[in-house]
């Protein structure tokens, strides 16, 4: 026999080995085969009849990881074909190697085994007394309970009074129970939950847009798919954009299941990721609640994908293999013929566009559960009702704000921009501080006394005097950010707790997770914060929303500001009003007649998206037509302008195909690499990606450190 060989590195190709007699192998099983001077890792990709020639090496032994079932096998296969990422590229992302040198870690744990020991000290009858009733106590709780340190249980252990036993693990992911809690549904919850239990019933593939307004319950519709499948035995994978901060949503499935789902994100490290994905491959865990990655992990037995806030950027992986998580559930829900479920508030044009062809079912949640208003929304209008110069809140907000602390209520400043202020410049000579690898202003972070770069993490200290004229006390903030909003918090409302929520919030997503729980508990006033708070929280005691840039986002000239802008303003403003008190929120803007604003304050999502959708129509933009963004990078500005106008010149579109640029990118150099950018348009009809391919064969030599990277169903364009 021979096997075909594919190894987790970034190579598209399969090798042959001849497989030892003796060794049975089966197809999806990770082996070790010998590569080159070393042993690799790799998983059999396909298993034929064949002698081989004489110089064929041999499969070197099976690995004890789990197989690769045939539908994850597609599944990686088409997502290479169609992201343009190496095959091996994509498996590292499926597989997780067993890791020989690292034994298993079992707590210890002791109890009662004989009579006490002759010499009886008090700290010895301690531990004792607390170890009595003959239960198995943790070693180290035990130490603390009695407070000794552990030297003082082994020595009653090596005298006979204790014993020592393993404890095993908790398990990572207990049976959830679909009855612990029955969730009494609305009529209109119960007719979209009837839905989807059916198609989950029916073990085939579909897919359903949830859409429902902020607060409308989809949560507890998509619960009613996850019970049905774990009724059935079977697993449900629930994608979500920010994982790693969503404890609410834990606790919440707790309430309804009576245990958590496995999480599966950056955040689960160690021990706790291989155990996480041992009970996935074997089917003991039911339910993961998982960032994209998890779209990768080799499931027993899936039966039901649900990809919650489908619309998020957060989906696209900008790095490495480009892919869109929620496309490509799709894609393995059709691998698995499971049904996927995307629920939104503000679904994607893409998403919507396929739910009116009908390629998509489309349910809808019309209003909030228990019959909770909508926020009321309002523009603040700067031009007429602005601040003075140097602040950013306007009076009628203000106004709005005391009203709502009296009441005893929060209120929720948004504001999109990290640090305390955009732009740092001399009012001496005009000197702009600018990242030195990037095409970047450097961003002064007040509360870490420095400058910072957000596109590659640049610090320095922020002087006191101008680096270019020598002037002291001239360096000036332009723009506000969170922190410099805090600022004037502090000033208007002194006495009030407030806290900024960012990603620069320090002591990582633990205290994070934390102080969002705080603010869900009523117990900060005022709450400040970047698109970190816009999404999926709960906060009861959230009336008021001050949206303090509307505008911020709208000028890019990217074609899909208007839809970002949109869905972000719904989903911040969308956090209002969720508890008892009706919710309103008040947007500043210079332009309140913009359409995008225009349809935020009527409310009139429809008008939105049909405007919307006749724009990509027109333009023949996705999902109408298809895109990719070639990036091609070099240190050497002109390297890569060459490399890219030498990759134009080959392209030879055919009449159908657009080939637009190179042009210099957006944000023109990153970390020190010059960027250039090419965009391919074809109809949506047309293979895209055999065309792609056949062109970057044609493509000139990469030379030096020159790069290129294919970005298929580029989120900015
Ligand atoms: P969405 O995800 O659509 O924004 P959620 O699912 O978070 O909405 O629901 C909003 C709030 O309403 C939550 O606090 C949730 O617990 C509550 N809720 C929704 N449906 C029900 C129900 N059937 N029974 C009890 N509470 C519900
Ligand atoms: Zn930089």
């Amino acid at each position: 026999m021979i096997a075909e060989i594919l190894t987790p590195v970034a190579l598209d190709q399969t090798y042959s080995y001849h497989v030892p007699d003796g060794l049975a192998l089966a197809e999806g099983d990770v082996v070790r085969v010998p590569f080159g001077p070393r042993e690799t890792a790799g998983v059999v990709w396909e298993l034929r009849e064949g002698a081989g020639g004489a110089n064929l090496k041999s499969v070197a032994g099976l690995l004890d990881a789990p197989r690769l079932s045939p539908a994850l096998r597609r599944f990686v296969d088409w997502v290479a074909r169609y992201t343009l990422a190496p095959r091996g590229a994509v498996l590292r992302m499926a597989l997780r190697l067993p890791d020989a040198d690292r034994p298993e870690r079992i707590q210890t744990g002791v109890r009662i085994a004989g009579p006490p020991p002759a010499r009886l000290t008090p700290a010895r009858a301690r531990v004792l007394a607390a170890a009595e009733g003959g239960l198995v106590h943790a070693k180290r709780a035990l130490a603390e309970a009695a407070g000794v340190s552990a030297s003082v249980i082994d020595g009653l252990v090596d005298e006979g009074a204790l014993e020592a036993v393993g404890i095993a693990p908790p398990p990572i992911a207990p049976r959830p129970d679909p009855a612990h809690r029955h969730a009494s549904l609305e009529p209109g919850q119960a007719a979209a939950a009837a839905s989807l239990v059916a198609d989950v019933a029916a073990r085939a593939f579909s897919v359903t847009l949830l859409e429902g307004v902020t607060g409308s319950g989809k949560t507890e519709v998509y619960f009613e798919a996850v019970a049905e499948a774990v009724r059935q035995g079977r697993q449900s994978l629930i994608l979500m954009p920010e994982i790693a901060l969503t404890g609410q949503f834990l606790e919440r499935f707790e309430r309804r299941f009576g245990v958590r789902p496995a999480e599966w994100h950056s955040g689960v490290a160690g021990r706790r990721r291989e155990r996480t994905f041992a009970a996935l491959a074997s089917g003991e865990a039911l339910v993961v609640a998982g960032a994209r990655s998890a779209l990768f992990l080799p499931y027993r037995d899936l039966g039901l994908i649900v990809v919650d806030e489908e619309h998020e950027a957060a989906y696209k992986q900008d790095d490495g293999v480009h892919y869109h998580a929620r496309d490509m559930a799709v894609v393995r829900g059709q691998a698995e013929a499971a049904p996927v479920v995307l629920a939104s508030a503000t679904p994607s044009v893409e998403t919507r566009v396929n739910a009116q062809r009908g390629r998509y079912k489309h349910l809808r949640l019309e209003s909030r559960f228990g019959g909770r208003a909508m926020p009321r929304l309002e523009a603040i209008d700067m031009r007429v009702e602005g601040p003075p110069r140097g602040r950013w809140l306007s009076p009628r907000l203000i106004a709005e704000m005391r009203a709502t602390l009296e009441r005893g209520e929060q209120t929720l400043l948004y504001l999109n921009r990290r640090g305390y202020a955009p732009l740092t410049l001399c009012r001496a000579c005009g000197h702009r501080f600018q990242c030195p690898n990037c095409t970047a202003w450097l961003v002064e972070h007040r509360f870490r006394r420095a400058l910072v770069c957000h596109h590659c993490g640049h610090v320095e200290r922020r002087p006191e005097t101008c680096p270019e004229c020598g002037a002291a006390d001239s360096l000036t903030a332009c723009g506000p950010g969170v922190e410099r909003l805090a600022e004037e918090v502090a000033e208007l409302f002194p006495g009030f707790r407030a806290l900024v929520l960012s990603s620069d919030f320090p002591g990582g997503t633990e205290r994070l997770r934390r102080e969002m729980e705080a603010v869900a508990q009523g117990e900060f006033a005022i709450v400040i914060g970047t698109q970190l708070v816009a999404k999926g929280h709960n906060f009861p005691f959230l009336s008021l929303v001050g949206v303090v840039d509307a505008d911020l986002g709208l000028a890019s000239g990217d074609p899909r500001a208007a839809e970002r802008t949109f869905q972000i303003l719904q989903q911040v403003t969308g956090r209002a009003g969720r508890g008892d008190a009706p919710g309103r929120a008040l947007l500043q803007s210079f332009q309140p007649g913009h359409p995008v604003l225009r349809a935020l304050l009527s409310g009139d999502s429809e008008r939105f998206y049909a405007e919307e959708i006749r724009l990509r129509q027109a333009a023949g933009l996705p999902p109408f037509g298809r895109l990719a963004a070639l990036v091609v990078s070099a240190a050497d500005r002109a390297a890569a302008e060459s490399w890219a106008r030498g990759l134009a010149r080959v392209a030879e579109p055919p009449p159908e195909v657009m080939v637009l640029g190179p042009a210099e990118a957006p944000i023109a150099v990153v970390r020190g690499r010059h960027r250039f950018r090419l965009l391919v348009k074809t109809p949506r009809e047309f293979d895209m990606q055999t065309w792609l391919r056949q062109w970057l064969i044609r493509a000139p030599k990469l030379t030096g450190n020159t790069r290129v990277i294919v970005d298929v169903d580029p989120m900015s364009f």
